[in-house]
């Protein structure tokens, strides 16, 4: 990362009216919470096709639970990092207003962003597959295999594969990302979708896109800037640059 490309990205930033910031697992690695592709990521440990997708948990509830408490445990230990704190920086400031984020792990809130969309959902509560009563997480983690009052399986009030992401929330997503000027795409490696199509939507319709990630992603080949290395560290540098 150059100093220089730090300055041209806080001009841009400077002169945008609508900035959003898509988030997904990569910001959450430096508190602690594997993501799932990097090479000691989730999917090297528990393969995606036995337990990501909404099937598996239906077909064998206590075996995805099992893996589902592990992350759970990870993500109640985790605090904000510098990635983070430095997005709830930039929208306390006005150079940020809204957050959609695929991580279903609640740091950005703990940071302190207020406008986050959690596109994925969260693993914060538990939501019956029967008749959809949404519990506290805790209520399901005191049980083996986690069971709502009429008696329908418990599962995270998250998204799996094969699950449709809720309207509500894909339109408010939707209306952010058409109308922003800046779009900021943090640890994520855009293979998710629909959130891999919101950098491509955004630049069709005008905006700047602006990688931030260890690595080059999917969507390099249409960002205007792409700043590599850890996002802990990148983002509070970025802050810096926006104060000058
Ligand atoms: P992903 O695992 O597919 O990609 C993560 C990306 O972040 C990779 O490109 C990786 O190189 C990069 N990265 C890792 N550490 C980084 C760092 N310190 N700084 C900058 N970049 C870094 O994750 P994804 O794109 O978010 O999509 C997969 C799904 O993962 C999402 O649906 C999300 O719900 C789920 N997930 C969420 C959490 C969480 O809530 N923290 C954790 C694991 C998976």
């Amino acid at each position: 990362m150059e100093r220089g490309d730090l300055i041209k990205v806080a001009e841009e930033i400077k002169k945008a009216k609508l900035i959003v910031a898509l988030t997904g697992a990569g910001i959450s690695t430096e508190s602690g919470i594997p993501d799932f592709r990097s090479k000691d990521g989730i999917w090297s440990k528990f393969d995606m096709n036995e337990y990501g997708y909404i099937d598996n948990i239906i077909s064998q509830p206590e075996k995805v639970w099992k893996m589902l408490k592990i992350l759970i445990e990870d993500i109640a230990k985790a605090e904000p990092n510098n990635g983070h704190k430095a997005i709830a920086e930039m929208e306390k400031f006005g150079y940020l207003h809204a957050v959609i984020t695929q991580n279903v792990d609640g740091l950005h809130q703990k940071a302190g962003s207020k406008n986050v969309i959690e596109i994925h959902g969260n693993f914060r509560e538990a939501r019956c597959l029967r008749c959809g009563r949404i519990y506290d997480i805790g209520y399901a983690l005191k049980q083996e295999i986690p069971k709502c009052e009429c008696g329908g399986l418990l599962k995270p009030n998250a998204i799996f594969f094969g699950e449709p992401i809720p309207k509500d929330v894909f339109i408010k997503s939707f209306s952010m990302v058409e109308k922003c000027d800046v779009m900021l795409v943090v640890g994520t490696s855009a293979m998710v979708y629909p959130a891999a199509q919101f950098p491509i939507i955004a630049k069709q319709n005008g905006a700047k896109i602006i990688e931030i990630n260890n690595e080059p992603s999917m969507i390099s080949n249409i960002a205007d800037y792409s700043l590599y290395g850890k996002a802990g560290e990148i983002l509070p540098s970025l802050v810096k640059h926006l104060f000058f």
